[in-house]
């Protein structure tokens, strides 16, 4: 295996999906078996992996993103923010055979969002294309992946990066089937309240408790290094070694949640990659989040350096 690269410098390789968004504006949401008629629609680019290197490019961050999309307009357009951030796309492969990732992403008044994903070229991650970035990730400060690709891919992120020593941040969104081993990999675990339940329930199987922060402890003991759960307005809640920190967000009026947790994400990853703790990156990252609710979208919706709310 490809010795670690001493000499990258604060290089954030993300390794996960990428969609077309189509981003339906509700009144509200739709109940079942109802039609309703929407206020507007856009598409946009979108996907988990995709949002986070976007965030962290925009805000300045060297970053490679590593995805799988099918050929055409829709591909275009799921890399076109990337690109114009300035992301790496070489590792980026495009395949005549398989459909682009698409979101179907509903926003009704109060901005929050119901989301039904098609992952398309997204589902085609094997763990063989995963050893092909083994010197991609041996030279990066940080790799980062979430659940939107198959969890044997993922798993076999967490193998390299422990063979390589590289720090390994994952977003385990939507909760997937990850081995044990790839979930005590994760330095840190980033989780929204749901998500940081199923996990614990998984990895336990007892039920979660009800408390963010009996969640949070009851995901380190169970052998997960640092967590960060991201609580929406309320900020996030930090454990890292012994201590667990609230982090308190921005107060701003949210008109489209569509996003937040990648654009914290992302924010989280550039200051991991910088070498700054856990606790700082998230105060850069609740920040960011809350920069990106104040907007429509995903990735449109994602601060540059300047835009960034005070601390
Ligand atoms: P999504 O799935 O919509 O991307 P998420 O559940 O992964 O979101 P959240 O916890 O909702 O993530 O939000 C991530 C971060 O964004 C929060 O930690 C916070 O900093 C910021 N944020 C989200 N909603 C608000 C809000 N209404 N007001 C202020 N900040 C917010």
């Amino acid at each position: 295996m490809t010795a670690r690269n001493e000499e990258a410098e604060g290089w954030i390789l993300v390794i996960g999906s990428v969609n077309v968004d189509l981003v339906l504006s509700v009144v509200r949401h739709p109940e079942p078996g109802e039609t309703l008629a929407g206020t507007g629609s856009r598409r946009s680019p979108g996907g988990k992996g995709a949002n986070q290197a976007c965030a962290a490019a925009r805000l300045g961050g060297d970053v490679r993103f590593a995805g799988r999309t099918g050929i055409g307009a829709d591909a275009d357009l799921a890399l076109d923010l990337l690109r114009d951030a300035g992301a790496d796309l070489s590792a980026t492969d495009q395949m005549p055979d398989v459909e682009t990732g698409l979101a179907v992403v509903t926003v009704d008044e109060a901005g929050e969002n119901s989301i039904v994903i098609i992952p398309g070229a997204n589902g085609s991650w094997t763990p063989e294309h995963v050893r092909e970035l083994g010197d991609a990730v041996a030279a990066s400060d940080l790799v980062v992946s979430q659940g939107e690709i198959p969890a044997l891919a993922v798993d076999q992120i967490a193998q390299l990066c422990a063979t390589t020593g590289t720090r390994f941040l994952l977003n385990l969104a939507p909760v997937i089937d990850v081995a044990v081993s790839t979930l005590a990999t994760a330095d840190p675990l980033v989780v929204n309240e749901p998500e940081g339940r199923l996990a614990l329930t998984a990895l336990t199987g007892d039920t979660a408790p009800e408390e963010d922060a009996g969640t949070v402890r009851g995901l380190r003991e169970a052998g997960v290094r640092s967590v960060v759960m991201t609580r929406g307005a309320r900020g996030a809640l930090v454990s890292v070694d012994a201590t667990t920190t609230e982090i308190s967000s921005p107060r701003v009026h949210a008109v489209d949640t569509t996003g937040a947790g990648d654009a914290f994400v992302g924010a989280l990853a550039l200051g991991l990659a910088r070498g700054e703790r856990v606790e700082d990156a998230c105060r850069l990252a609740v920040r960011v989040g809350a920069y990106s609710v104040t907007r429509g979208g995903a990735q449109p919706s994602y601060p540059r350096p300047s835009d960034v709310l005070p601390g």
